[in-house]
C-alpha cells in the first residue's frame, strides 16, 4: 500500500495541546476545500507515491514517537485509514489533523483527532460535516476554529455552545490566522469569554517564519 505524500519532516508541534513537543509530520497531498486563508496550497496537487514501508522507515530514522498525519486533508486518501492503524499498532502516538469535510468515523479509535471547524471567513463554512462534532472523544480529541475576525469568533461561540464542546472535547482551540492585525483584541475577547478554550498560536511560524516547516 502507498500514499501520495507532499512531505515528511521532523519539527516542533506548533499547535493544539501538544504544542512545543517534537513531532514527525506526514503531510498527504490533496484537499477538496479551498479556504481563502489556506497556507498549504502547495499540497493541493503533485506529491509522490510512497509505500507504507518507506514512510515507516523515514519515521524510524526520526526517532520521534509523536506523529501527526496532516495535509491538505489526509482523509482525502482512502489508504490513510490502514496507515493510521499501522501507526497505532507500532505504538506511535498519532495525531490526525483534518479539515472537517470528511467523516471521521473510520479513523482508528486510538488516534487523536484535531478537527477543524471552518468559520465564515474561510469561505468553506457551508461544507463542515457537522456529524463529526457528535462523535468526538472528550478524553483525546480536539476541535480547532481558525478565526480571521471577530465575526468568526462569534460563529465559533455558537458552535461551541450548540455542540457542548466544552464537555465533549479535550481541548477547544481558537486559532487566529497568522499575521492577523487585531490579535490583541482577539486575545482580550477570548480571555473575557468565560469559555474553556485555548488561544492557539502557530508556534512553528513564530520560530521559522510563514513557509518553513522545520528540520
Ligand atoms: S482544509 Fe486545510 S488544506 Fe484544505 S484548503 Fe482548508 S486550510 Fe487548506
Amino acid at each position: 500500500m502507498d500514499l501520495r505524500i507532499t512531505e515528511i519532516f521532523l519539527s516542533i508541534q506548533g499547535e493544539s495541546s501538544h504544542a512545543g513537543r517534537p513531532c514527525a509530520f506526514v503531510r498527504l497531498t490533496g484537499c477538496p476545500m479551498r479556504c481563502v486563508w489556506c497556507d498549504s496550497e502547495y499540497t493541493f496537487t503533485g506529491g509522490t507515491r510512497i509505500s507504507f514501508d518507506e514512510i515507516f522507515a523515514r519515521l524510524k530514522d526520526f526517532g520521534c514517537d509523536l506523529v501527526e498525519v496532516t495535509g491538505g486533508d489526509p482523509l482525502a486518501q482512502k489508504n490513510v485509514y490502514p496507515f493510521i492503524t499501522r501507526l497505532c499498532d507500532e505504538n506511535y502516538e498519532v495525531l490526525i489533523e483534518t479539515g472537517g469535510f470528511f467523516p471521521t468515523e473510520k479513523i482508528d479509535a486510538r488516534a487523536k483527532i484535531i478537527l477543524d471547524v471552518k468559520c465564515p471567513a474561510s469561505g468553506e463554512s457551508e461544507r463542515n460535516y457537522w456529524a463529526n462534532l457528535e462523535r468526538l472523544d472528550a478524553e483525546k480529541d480536539e476541535v480547532k476554529f481558525v478565526i480571521a475576525d471577530l465575526n468568526d469568533w462569534h460563529f465559533a461561540r455558537e458552535i461551541i455552545e450548540k455542540y457542548d464542546l466544552s464537555n465533549n472535547t479535550k481541548e477547544i482551540l481558537i486559532s487566529p490566522i497568522f499575521g492577523v492585525e487585531n490579535l490583541p483584541e482577539i486575545a482580550e475577547t477570548v480571555s473575557r469569554s468565560g469559555l474553556k478554550v485555548r488561544l492557539n498560536l502557530q508556534l512553528h511560524k513564530y520560530i521559522w517564519g510563514k513557509d518553513v516547516h522545520g528540520v
